[in-house]
């Protein structure tokens, strides 16, 4: 190789420079030549093609072979004598296009670098596929002397490609097969695979990645088991999940069931320190149907038991105001007897003597009236969902709003987790409250009647509140309307003025608050928040 072929060599070499992203071993020895093309002696120069890793291939401006290194030999086949002076076309294996044919020599013609895929045929008849880089080298005067070729055998690494689109291919179609709603998440929580039943889901659900919504549901739900179960690669099933899409529409149910799997991490930085890659298959059945039916069946059983619950209400109820009528005169006797007792002469003994005997009957009575008083009915402790109860207790209270034709506006959280606590005392807080709100809106004649629920999550603390569009409860009053026994509404029947006092004394007893919205001017508006408990 002359000086004068090495300088143009280097120029072909310059074109045929592959950007960063495709520096594979063609493209280093394009730039180890380019960058050593003045420093390099000639010899070295020489040495390095015949030496590269690929095949090289030198051509007259017909495409004839003018020179092969070794690799060429070890890629075709063929040794230096028996390809010199003949086409470069010896290699076709015919099956290549001819279109792509057209393209290497427009491209060719036009004195740029051409680098694409053929099918070449080894000299023992084998095809291999040739990843090829063909650059023009060029005179002084910008004509075509000689044309450079490097190509390498890909016909592996293709296979493993389509080896791998086959198997990608093949899981899509079984993942799309699964007769339920499955995703494919990464550990990044980014969606790598879903099926036609997830994205019909989604586009039902009117929303891009409902998979989101359930894993933060899921999470929240399952606590540390969540990490758990991750790290010890172990699955779980028939998680019952409540979606609430708000906007008037009904909650919806799902079952979910979750596999963690490991792979290697096939990212280059991994290649010395082999890390595992976590994905995490999800797949989500709709229950909503069965959910109902169970509902309605509980809606039966929850009437029963809320008139129950009233029974035993309105007799404590009953009892608590006898036994508040009893203790204040009985307080007044008491102090009247003390005072008599410490005059000390004999008609005032005499007299404190009977007051005592008075107060003694009237303590007994109490007593009496207190061991008659029925517990409160309750099932203990159970994980609750405060849009299930806010459902139920709208349910529950169904006939009463339409009668009164007042418009509910129910807008619960889409995904509010758990909590611990009595879910009867609870679900009888908000059926007092709107039994309440729809006394006031009826009471006071008021002409557009709306009912608003809200529930919402704030860090660890789940909040609710009832709006009504009634008079509202006057700020001096806010405090008061609290207290047993107050009421703005005569002391009958259910309406003692014990229903908030109860209301209160349930909310405290699960270390929650309620408050009435002082800011609040459409009506009256309780706001009701309790800590998110995992006991
Ligand atoms: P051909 O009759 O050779 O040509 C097919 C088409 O290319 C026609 O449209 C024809 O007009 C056009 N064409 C052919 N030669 C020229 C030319 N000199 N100038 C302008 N147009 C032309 N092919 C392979 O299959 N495998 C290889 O590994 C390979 N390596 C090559 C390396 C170099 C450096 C060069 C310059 C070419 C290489 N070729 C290779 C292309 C090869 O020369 C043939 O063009 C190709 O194999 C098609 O051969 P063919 O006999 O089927 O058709």
């Amino acid at each position: 190789m002359g000086a004068e072929m090495q300088a143009k060599l280097a120029r072909a070499l310059t074109s045929m420079l592959p950007g960063e992203e495709q520096q594979d071993e063609l493209g280093k020895v394009c730039a180890w030549l380019h960058e050593n093309r003045a420093a390099a002696p000639l010899c070295i120069f020489v040495e390095t093609v015949e030496q590269a890793p690929v095949a090289i291939s030198i051509t007259d401006a017909s495409a004839n072979i003018i020179y092969v290194n070794a690799a060429f030999t070890r890629v075709t086949g063929y040794l230096p004598e028996e390809c010199l002076g003949r086409n470069e076309s010896m290699l076709s294996d015919k099956r290549t296009p001819p279109q792509v044919y057209q393209d290497l020599w427009r491209t060719l013609l036009a004195r740029k670098s051409w680098r694409g895929t053929l099918i070449n045929r080894h000299k023992n008849g084998q095809c291999y596929l040739a990843e090829l880089t063909i650059a023009p080298m060029l005179e002084e005067d910008g004509s075509v002397s000689h044309y450079i070729g490097m190509h390498r055998d890909v016909t592996t690494v293709y296979g493993l490609e389509q080896k791998v689109k086959n198997q990608k291919a093949l899981i899509e179609t079984v993942v799309d097969s699964i007769p339920v709603a499955a995703v494919l998440l990464d550990d990044v929580d980014q969606v790598v695979l879903d099926n036609q039943r997830y994205k019909a889901m989604a586009s039902d659900l009117g929303l891009r990645e409902p998979v989101r919504d359930f894993l933060r549901l899921l999470r929240v739900e399952m606590g540390p088991e969540w990490d758990r179960l991750r790290d010890q690669r172990r699955g779980f099933q028939h998680r019952e999940l409540r979606y609430d899409l708000g906007g008037g529409r009904p909650a919806r149910w799902f079952s979910c069931a979750g596999n963690w799997f490991e792979e290697g991490d096939v990212a280059v930085d991994a290649y010395f320190n082999q890390r595992r890659k976590r994905y995490l298959l999800l797949a989500l059945t709709e229950i909503t149907q069965q959910k109902r039916q169970q509902e309605e069946i509980r809606l039966s059983a929850l009437r029963v038991l809320t008139a129950e619950e009233e029974k035993v209400q309105s007799l404590r109820e009953t009892l608590s105001a006898a036994i508040h009528h009893v203790q204040g005169p009985m307080n007044q006797l008491a102090a009247a007897a003390g005072l008599l007792a410490r005059r000390g002469d004999a008609g005032s003994t005499a007299l404190a003597d009977t007051l005592q005997q008075v107060v003694d009957t009237s303590r007994q009575t109490i007593e009496t009236l207190q061991r008659c008083m029925p517990e409160p009915l309750g099932r203990g402790r159970t994980a609750v969902n405060l849009n299930q109860l806010v459902h139920e207790a709208i349910l529950l209270t169904r006939d009463r709003l339409l009668a009164s034709g007042v418009v509910v506006d129910w807008r619960p959280a889409p995904v509010l987790p758990s909590f611990v606590g009595d879910e009867n005392r609870l679900r009888s807080v908000f059926k007092q409250l709107i039994e309440n709100a729809v006394d006031a809106m009826n009471d006071a004649h008021v002409v557009n009647r709306e009912l608003r629920l809200v529930t919402w999550q704030e860090g660890d603390l789940l909040h609710a509140t009832v709006a009504d569009t009634g008079p509202g409860i006057p700020e001096a009053l806010q405090i008061k309307v609290f207290e047993p026994f107050y009421t703005t509404k005569g002391a009958t029947g259910r309406q003692a003025g014990m229903g908030l006092a109860v209301v209160q004394d349930v909310v405290a007893r699960h270390d929650g608050l309620i408050v009435i919205d002082p800011e609040y001017r459409d009506g009256c508006r309780f706001h009701l928040q309790f800590p998110l408990s995992r006991d």
